[in-house]
């Protein structure tokens, strides 16, 4: 299955990858279109431009967009409800900005429909590298974190702890990332277990695409 991937940088693009093949047990292929990172305020704001691109001018099947959290709300199984959006959630967000794009799409020719699957990482996607390393890391500890005004790791925190710096270059972010996601892919259950909201509901949403 051909699957693009969408998220702050290229560095968690390539370690979405490994993710998905635990998920789907191999290997997604390539799109024939590189997709770029692009930051925190930004993935929100060119995601609109960024899934019309891939619709029309891929070879995609499925894309997947993932935003980190920082201190926004955590998505919830209440938020899948009708009308039950979550204001401040990133994932909510995502999702209302690709269901607006998708109204306006024009039908094109042998091109199939272009399933898209969100995730949402707690705070920030280093902490889904530290599954089975760092048993702080995980919603319900961010949970109690934030209700104690206390939250378990500060984003800097999480890039020094995967990293061994807060500013890895883009080889090393990338090196790390997928290096760490090659360590998690034989438990996928683990993490989605870790992060059942923001990892749990895209493994879900990408597993329901090998059935069409
Ligand atoms: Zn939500």
């Amino acid at each position: 299955m051909k699957i693009g991937f969408y998220s702050e940088s290229v560095a968690d693009q390539a370690a979405l990858a490994v993710f998905t093949e635990g998920i789907l047990g191999e290997p997604p292929e390539p799109i024939d279109m590189a997709l770029e990172g692009h930051g925190v305020t930004s993935v929100l704001s060119l995601l609109a431009n960024v899934f019309r691109g891939v619709y029309y001018n891929s070879d995609a099947q499925g894309l997947v967009v993932v935003v980190d959290c920082d201190d926004t709300e955590l998505h919830s199984p209440d938020h899948d409800k009708p009308d039950g959006e979550g204001k401040r959630c990133r994932l909510c967000q995502a999702r209302a900005i690709v269901a607006g794009a998708e109204k306006n799409l024009k039908r094109r020719q042998g091109r199939t429909e272009l399933k898209v699957a969100f995730g949402l990482a707690v705070p920030a996607i280093e902490a889904w590298y530290l599954v089975g390393k760092n048993h702080q890391v995980g919603e319900a500890a961010w949970i109690v974190g934030l209700n104690a005004k206390n939250p378990p790791f500060r984003r800097r925190e999480l890039k020094q702890l995967v990293y061994g710096t807060d500013r890895p270059s883009i080889e090393l972010e990338t090196d790390r990332a997928k290096e760490e996601a090659r360590r998690i892919l034989d438990n996928i259950t683990a993490i989605e277990m870790a992060f059942p909201a923001g990892f749990g509901s895209m493994a879900r949403e990408i597993r329901s695409w090998k059935f069409k």
